[in-house]
């Protein structure tokens, strides 16, 4: 038998190339190679778009849409956990939206960070009127 990638002659019952690695064996590799692969170009990262874009927004609520400063936290909340999500499934669709989740993460928690701050300050200056 000969390695159909390389052309090697490979001995009796050896499926594995020494040469090249590849699997020359029918029955053994052929179906479960071709599922993942089906399935890595299938896949897409929906979590780290939709992670991004709910920071995003939630950024945004407060100047566009009424009352959106009380909607603006549960958004970035929904944004981060989405992101996290999205980061975790990156890793297994070749790294696919990693960048747009990581973004989306960052974007969240620095809102937040800025959301918990000016609460803060909004609570410090009212208690000072009481
Ligand atoms: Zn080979």
């Amino acid at each position: 038998m000969f390695c159909k990638k390389c052309g090697l002659q490979l001995p009796e019952g050896v499926v594995i190339c020494p040469k090249c690695g590849e699997n020359n064996g029918e029955n053994i590799q052929n179906y479960p190679s071709q599922v993942i692969v089906t399935n890595q170009v299938h896949q897409s990262n929906g979590c780290a778009t939709g992670g991004f874009v709910c920071s995003l927004i939630g950024g945004l609520a407060s100047f566009i849409i009424p009352f959106g400063y009380i909607l603006a936290p549960f958004l970035i909340i929904i944004g981060i956990i989405l992101s996290i999500v999205g980061i975790v499934k990156a890793s297994k669709v070749n790294g696919a939206g990693r960048g747009l989740a990581i973004a989306g993460l960052i974007l969240g928690i620095i809102l937040l960070i800025f959301i918990v701050i000016a609460c803060y300050f909004f609570i410090s200056i009212f208690w000072k009127y009481i």
